[in-house]
């Protein structure tokens, strides 16, 4: 197939079937599409769809992002993984805000953090409307099928094969159609696992499809097994329920967000305790939990620990902060811790009703749906109040006889399981519009 012919194809695709209605389409300017190509960097369209929506809203322009806090920056980001590039895309902002203008060259782009050539081309093609290739996970993926190149495209050999075939075959007229038109095409049709070859407007001449040997392409990186490194993380709580947490350093893992105290092991984390000279009034460590980085296993153990101590334990100056734990959603924070003081928040709050249900007094909790939602609100309204205390009471005396804490996993999917049979009669098909609980 000639260079031609394969634009052609491409670009008949596209105004047939190529996504013309994504939010980064509408009022196309540089900055959309830069913060988009930002986002959709290992990250998929419908997740980043609205990440995109939130940030665009808070930061209409580059003055104001660039204006902004990086905390503010970073809560916008929360959620969608690899902080450097909201840090790199708040630095850039700062740089072009100075010199009053968009760079509109591949050098001066490229000079920018987090812009690498790939990037620069997506502007320049669909913003600037100048021919430029580009080279990103996607497009990868359809060039090594279509042309059949062999190694991985991680090595700079087969990489720079690859950047060849890309500019050989961008065209000069109608480069942001083509360009989105890769993109998509690598997205919805030549995907990963199964692509869809009878849609596909390249299979006449796919090498991997002629051959018969999708499978095979891109070659996978060579196999490594992933370093595993050990940590523990402190959930240090007051007598007023707020949580110490700690601001990370700018770069490296969830640079610049904040976190639990983190400690080598659960015994460094408790003797950091007793240097402060904490009254420790409950303890305890929850069960391993892994969270997985691009180049290594992240296992933690949550170290809880409750002081009635009055503190103001000042590590460094704005660098440490007591927090309401219910408030987290305020801050900047990375997914797995934040998930992990979800559970606790849920945890502490079940804990005060077992408290409540043991001593037989009123508990907070007990008046409010032990679910959200209206709809949630509206099931609650229809249970017997003394129906769902003696459910609470049965489900305490099973987890103190398990010798479970509340907020370990298991009790939690037990309690969630055990909810929803009481709730629903134990039938698998929850209401219209019902909220189910996080576990
Ligand atoms: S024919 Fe199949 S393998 Fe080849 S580029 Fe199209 S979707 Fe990918």
């Amino acid at each position: 197939m000639t260079p031609t012919a394969f634009q052609q194809n491409i670009l008949a695709w596209f105004d047939q079937y190529g996504r013309k209605d994504l939010p980064w389409q509408k009022d196309i300017s540089p900055y959309r599409v830069w913060l988009s190509e930002t986002m959709l960097q290992q990250t998929q369209v419908v997740t980043v769809i609205p990440y995109f929506n939130r940030f665009v809203e808070k930061f209409p322009t580059i003055e104001k992002l660039a204006l902004a806090p990086i905390d503010e920056v970073l809560h916008l980001w929360s959620g969608l993984g690899y902080y450097a590039r909201a840090r790199n895309l708040h630095k850039a902002a700062q740089l072009i805000n100075e010199q009053e203008r968009f760079p509109d060259t591949l050098d001066e782009l490229i000079q920018l953090p987090g812009i690498g050539v790939s990037t620069a081309g997506a502007i320049l093609s669909i913003a600037f409307k100048n021919s430029h290739p580009i080279l990103d996970g996607n497009v990868k993926r359809v060039l090594t099928r279509f042309k059949g190149v062999e190694g991985w495209p991680g090595n700079s050999k087969v990489n720079k094969q690859l950047w060849a075939i890309s500019a050989s075959l961008t065209p000069t007229d109608r480069v942001a159609d083509y360009t989105q038109a890769m993109m998509d095409l690598g997205a919805t049709i030549c995907t990963r696992s199964k692509p869809i070859c009878e849609s596909c407007p390249l299979h006449t001449g796919c090498v991997a499809k002629i051959t018969n040997s999708i499978s095979m392409f891109p070659t996978s990186k060579p196999a490594r097994t992933l370093p595993v490194k050990q940590l523990a993380f402190l959930v240090l709580s007051n007598n007023t329920d707020e949580v110490l947490l700690e601001k990370r350093p700018p770069t490296g893992i969830w640079g610049g967000l904040w976190s639990l105290p983190e400690f080598d092991s659960i015994e460094s984390a408790r003797n950091w305790c007793a240097t402060k000279n904490l009254h420790i009034i409950d303890q305890q460590s929850l069960a391993n939990r892994r969270h997985t980085f691009s180049h290594y296993h992240l296992d933690y153990t949550p170290v809880l620990i409750q002081t009635d101590s009055p503190m103001n334990i000042v590590m460094e100056a704005n660098q440490t902060v007591w927090y309401k734990a219910e408030q987290i959603n305020d801050l900047g924070l990375a997914a797995p811790i934040k998930l992990l003081l979800q559970h606790y928040i849920g945890g502490k709050k079940m804990t005060r009703l077992v408290k409540c249900v043991k001593l037989g007094i009123e508990a907070e909790g007990f008046d409010e749906p032990p679910f959200p939602g209206p709809k949630g609100q509206e099931i609650y309204e229809k249970i017997s109040k003394q129906a769902w205390q003696q459910w609470l009471t049965r489900q305490t005396m099973l987890i103190n006889e398990n010798k479970l804490a509340s907020f370990d996993p298991k009790a939690r999917a037990y309690l969630a399981e055990e909810r929803s049979k009481f709730l629903f009669e134990g039938k698998n098909e929850m209401p219209e519009g019902y909220v189910p609980p996080k576990t």
